[in-house]
């Protein structure tokens, strides 16, 4: 049933098939991130060939990690493009990031938001100390005019990053608001996560934060360049696995492939298969981490947001072309640089792409947009092809191991006696 709105019989055999497009990629980064670790924290804590602890990448989950940025930059000395103290410096207020990001939108031609989004939303946690679930979510009030975003944001770059991502959802809802009920939804889920993902590539430029102030205009540099894609693939690579195994785990459940004696130590032998990463303490049946993610007792699908993070490369290469912004033959700009503000052409075709909602197969709306009927992962590597250029040198320089080996079972049926 979950996979019925993918429309598409083979489907978990066409993302198997991504995961292995995309996988040396992040084999290298994890290779890289985890000598890095091993500098940090000795021999003892982290292996030289295992996976990774999963508690020492900044991120409950171990999904992404931005957060330890500061000891997986490329070149130490020099800055990564995380803007956070430049937001809070200029006086930015969670509302004024919304405003940026409608900017972005109308920039493009797409629709400004109507009066009900400013005056309904929730921007920020209530002051009155009520209880709120602030996972940041967008909805559709389905009559064709009133929309909202519940979001307690704070101002950092983080956080413009979801503002975007919320924003998309909200633009899409008004794209496809005349369509019969039934079809105001997605093509399918992933290009509703992938919408507003895909205009936040542009705005996490430094071009374009040079543009709107929040860099200051200086000469580019190679190595800050560097520095900024870690940052973005520490954030968006690290997560492809993890965005992959959620699912996986379910639909192994669901299928009676993974009994429900075996659920903790189903998942964390995921988590070492996919991801590289073993529990910071042995683990049992008496746990159930998989729990302790959002989307798990929500009873959310999960594996749109992997669509997404391949299909929002897809969109973005399709709309820079439109937008004159990049060609692959012309080096001094590659991909990761292109900002499309301001196109109409390339919000003609997020727009046609849009409109359509749920009322064609999604290849088709995929097609709008890209000219391509299938899902395809190599936008993403052509986007980080001077990070694994790198990453691949220097891991050959540092005689890294790329790839792991478990170094020992990591759950039991009963909790190891202490
Ligand atoms: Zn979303």
């Amino acid at each position: 049933m979950w996979l019925d709105d993918y429309d598409t019989p083979d489907f978990r055999e066409r993302l198997a098939a991504l995961w292995a497009e995309v996988a040396p990629l992040y084999r290298q980064l994890h290779a890289f991130v985890r000598g890095r670790l091993r500098a940090r924290y000795g021999d003892s804590v982290v292996s030289r060939i295992g996976p990774i602890p999963a508690h020492l990448l900044g991120n409950m989950w171990a999904q992404t990690w931005g957060n330890i940025i500061d000891i997986c930059k490329p070149y130490p000395e020099k800055k990564a493009a995380d803007v956070s103290a430049q937001m809070k410096e200029a006086g930015y207020t969670p509302v004024r990031m919304f405003r940026l990001s409608e900017e972005f939108f109308t920039s493009l031609g797409l629709e400004p938001m109507p009066d009900t989004f400013w005056n309904l939303s929730v921007l920020e946690r209530p002051a009155d100390g009520r209880e709120l679930v602030c996972h940041a979510s967008a909805w559709d009030f389905c009559d064709q005019r009133d929309f909202r975003i519940k979001q307690c944001t704070v101002v950092s770059m983080d956080q413009l990053i979801t503002v975007h991502h919320e924003m998309g959802h909200i633009q899409y809802y008004i794209q496809y608001k005349d369509l019969p009920m039934a079809l105001r939804r997605g093509a399918n889920s992933g290009f509703h996560e992938a919408l507003g993902d895909t205009l936040a590539l542009s705005v996490q430029t430094r071009k374009h934060l040079k543009k709107i102030g929040l860099l200051k205009e200086e000469k580019d540099d190679p190595e800050v360049d560097l520095n900024f894609l870690m940052l973005t693939a520490l954030d968006k690579i690290a997560f492809l696995p993890f965005g992959y195994l959620i699912d996986k785990w379910r639909w192994d459940l669901f299928s009676n492939v993974t009994s429900p004696e075996d659920l903790n130590c189903a998942w964390w032998q995921l988590r070492e298969e996919l991801q590289g990463v073993k529990p910071p303490q042995p683990r049992s049946e008496a746990d159930f981490d998989p729990g302790a993610k959002y989307h798990v007792p929500a009873n959310t699908p999960y594996v749109r947001y992997f669509v997404a993070r391949i299909l929002q490369f897809q969109f973005h290469k399709a709309l820079c072309q439109a937008a004159g912004e990049y060609d692959p033959q012309d080096s001094s700009r590659p991909l990761h640089q292109c900002d499309i503000y301001q196109s109409k052409e390339a919000g003609k075709l997020l727009s046609a792409m849009m409109r359509l909602g749920h009322s064609v197969p999604w290849p088709d709306a995929l097609e709008a947009i890209t000219g391509q009927r299938a899902m395809d992962a190599s936008p993403l590597r052509e986007y980080f092809r001077p990070l694994e250029e790198w990453l691949t040198k220097e891991n050959e320089r540092t005689g890294e191991t790329v790839g792991w080996k478990s170094d020992g079972p990591v759950c039991t049926k009963t909790p190891e006696a202490t």
